[in-house]
């Protein structure tokens, strides 16, 4: 399978290269030239399989030959036995027709484990058999720091520096990644949001030489591997549901665009899906850019769902290729407009492509919080923020056409306890695995929001050689 860049000026790179690549060299993203679909029939046979199985099936046709069936299966088997539920990502009624896809029971307790466990493995994989070493590099607003320090702890063709904004992570999330003992682990604690943090990390990408002699890789929602992956729970929820017979509807807590923009992919693929709705908590600059077509940079505003709290979304790129045709000057137009003046306007005939995608709705506290308190009394289910910020808005739009909806919870209430409660009055009872991360020592460097600073930190503390990749 061949991928190109949203932006048309960066090589054709086979899977392989892009699983290590990350951003594309004219700063797009790597999407597949062409959507390989499965058949109905195909996607039938894979009712009641278990999800090691269908995530194969799926991935598949994406992973080309870059590696051979069995040792993709083996990666995949290995990737899943790290979460804590036989189902994997187990699915739970909330009312006639609302489901919840539960994606949090990998070790860090965010959906951001499900791709990052497998992308771990595939890149130490894909890098030993070249007899070469990276530094991975990436920002976190809280779960993807935690979810990529974990999978790629001990690892041994890999250096890891995660970035995340000094102080505006939970305490959980940022245990998670400062506690991890493993020499290959670096945590930087940058005096800036995270914004700030993600825009250091593409610029570090951007800097041809830096990237060169440290071998970057990269592992933030815009690596298409993470995506892939997740493409996986919208089919095994489907199948669940009745799916390839019954169209689903599914409402996903937004901020990067990765997740949702999953959907869209294992649409492309051929699973029948109803609607993608983005849930977006006040940083709506989404849910804005469906209902008005204008993408507009506002400031952020620190809510309970810190994953969420981003102005700049950045796979919404990959969407907006989608519906301009897949016309990378189109692309182009838009993204210069987006650093000259800090917005864009999509055109008319595709803001209606735009909005046949996708719906969109906003949950600001007070409607988390009820969310939360209802859903705990109506059910038992104890929701993190995040995901309350999707049953919100389940509710908000919800369709009288008795179609499945499927809301995707990001994340598991022990991750933001605080917050819960303080939104809920509810006490989070939390798992052994949270407990223990209160008494070990943590490990991080704080520096300021400066990009030199930053990556002569970087390069003085990873084990590549500089040059070596050359
Ligand atoms: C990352 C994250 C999100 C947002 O996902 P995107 O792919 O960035 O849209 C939502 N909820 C939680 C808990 C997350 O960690």
């Amino acid at each position: 399978m061949n991928y190109v860049s949203t932006r048309g000026q960066a090589p054709v790179l086979g899977f392989e290269d892009v699983l290590l690549t990350g951003l594309a060299s004219d700063g797009g993203l790597y999407v597949p030239e062409t959507w390989p679909v499965l058949k109905q029939s195909e996607i039938r046979a894979l009712r009641g399989r278990p999800y090691a199985d269908v995530a194969h099936a799926v991935l598949s046709p994406l992973v080309g030959d870059a590696f051979a069936p069995a040792e993709l299966k083996s990666m995949i088997d290995e990737a899943y036995a790290t979460f804590s539920h036989q189902a994997v990502v187990p699915l739970k009624q909330l009312s006639e027709d609302l489901w919840l896809l539960e994606l949090f029971h990998g070790p860090t307790l965010a959906f951001k484990d499900v791709a990052m466990q497998l992308l771990a493995r595939m890149m130490d994989a894909a890098l030993t058999r070249r007899g070469q070493r990276a530094t991975v590099i990436g920002a976190t607003s809280g779960d993807t720091g935690g979810a990529a320090i974990e999978a790629f702890r001990g690892r041994k063709a890999v250096d890891i520096f995660i970035l995340h904004p000094h102080g505006r992570v939970s305490e959980v999330q940022r245990r998670q990644m400062t506690t991890v003992p493993e020499a290959n682990v670096h945590n930087i604690a940058v005096e800036g949001t995270f914004d700030d943090c993600q825009n250091m990390v593409k610029a570090m990408f951007g800097d041809t030489a830096f990237r060169r002699n440290m071998a970057l890789a990269g592992v933030n929602s815009i690596n298409w591997a993470r995506i892939m992956a997740q493409a996986v729970y919208y089919f095994t929820s489907a199948l669940a549901l009745g799916g390839p017979d019954r169209p689903v509807r599914y409402v996903v807590p937004s901020g990067n665009f990765g997740d949702i923009f999953a959907g869209y992919v294992a649409k492309q693929m051929g699973l029948p899906v109803e609607q993608l709705v983005i849930a977006t908590n006040v940083n709506d600059i989404l849910a804005r850019t469906v209902h008005t077509g204008r993408y507009e940079i506002t400031g952020v505003v620190e809510t309970s769902s810190p994953s969420m709290d981003i102005q700049i979304s950045s796979n919404f790129e990959r969407l907006l290729f989608e519906v301009h045709g897949r016309n990378a000057d189109s692309v182009q137009r838009l993204m210069s407009s987006l650093k000259q003046s800090g917005a864009f306007t999509v055109e008319s005939d595709e803001l209606v492509r735009l909005q046949q995608e996708c719906g969109a709705g906003t949950a600001d506290e007070a409607q988390v919080g009820a969310a939360i308190k209802a859903t705990f009394g109506a059910t038992g289910e104890l929701l993190d923020p995040h995901s309350a910020v999707g049953v919100h808005v389940a509710g908000q739009t919800a369709h009288e056409s008795h179609v499945p909806t499927v809301c995707l919870a990001t994340a598991h209430a022990a991750k933001f306890p605080e917050a819960v409660k303080s939104l809920s009055g509810i006490d989070v009872p939390l798992p052994e695995r949270v407990v223990a991360l209160y008494e070990k020592t943590e490990r991080l460097d704080v520096l300021p929001n400066d990009l030199a600073a930053v990556q002569a930190h970087i390069a003085g503390n990873t084990s590549v050689e500089a040059g070596a990749a050359a």
